[in-house]
């Protein structure tokens, strides 16, 4: 990777059509030269539509999550937990013909300036869960450049290879850093969630990569949940999903 460039970049991954939550991270990451969005843009959340707009707008490069897929039919959502269905079926019939237009065009894993983004892991970008260092171990040779970018967990956090093969994983509390310059092998780096994140910190998530100075900096920033909580109840999506973005859980 080379560093020196005069680049920052802000990585948001799983908005979930959460609108009031992208805006306030797009206002904070306002002074970004680019957007990477790891994919779940759509699903569970209240304007679907609305979101995939203002990435457009911001520019952003984005890969596809299982949401995505799921909203245009081509994953089977027998998988869903009953929530997660139900919010799917009242996606999909309120996504325009342009978002899905939008999201038919996503690709499941891509490479932007040597950094590879996937939502869920390169092996399996659509459906793997990494949480433990094996699993970031056995997706070592499933990314060819020094950093993968990854989401789908909705938790931020870092998986670093010690040089051997050997991950640690850490969580990645709000203004936790990486010092990319000072890595010796590979990385797996989730940014959080923007729109329903699951740590515990129902602050909005994403990550800035500095380019110029080689550093990884996780960002929270709050939003009005009860807005987007407002919308929900409005369009009569499940109780669960409603409560538990005050939660962060
Ligand atoms: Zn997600």
């Amino acid at each position: 990777m080379v560093y020196g460039e005069r680049v920052r970049v802000a990585v948001l991954s799983d908005v979930h059509g959460n609108l009031a939550a992208l805006e306030r991270v797009l206002d904070d990451c306002a002074d970004a030269d680019a957007v990477w969005c790891l994919g779940d843009i759509v699903g569970y959340g209240p304007r679907p539509n609305e979101v995939i707009d203002a990435l457009r707008r911001r520019g952003a490069v984005a890969v596809a999550g299982n949401h995505d897929r799921a909203a245009l039919g081509l994953l089977d959502i027998s998988d869903f937990n009953t929530d997660a269905a139900q919010a799917m079926v009242w996606t999909s019939g309120v996504l325009t013909a342009k978002s899905r237009e939008y999201l038919a065009s996503l690709e499941n894993v891509r490479v932007e300036r040597e950094h590879t983004l996937a939502h869920g892991s390169p092996r399996d970008p659509l459906w793997e869960y990494v949480t433990t260092p094996t699993q970031a171990s056995a997706n070592l040779n499933h990314f060819a450049t020094r950093l993968c970018l990854i989401g789908h967990t909705h938790i931020a956090s870092a998986f670093i290879d010690r040089g051997d093969g050997v991950f640690l994983a850490t969580y990645a509390p709000p203004g936790f850093t990486v010092d990319l310059s000072q890595l010796s092998a590979k990385a797996l780096l989730n940014p959080g969630s923007v729109g329903q994140p699951r740590d515990g910190n129902p602050q909005a998530s994403y990550l800035l990569l500095d380019l110029a100075a080689g550093i990884a900096t996780w960002r929270r920033v709050r939003y009005p949940i009860r807005e987007t909580q407002a919308q929900m109840r409005e369009a009569h999506l499940p109780r669960r999903l409603i409560d538990r973005l005050s939660l962060g859980r």
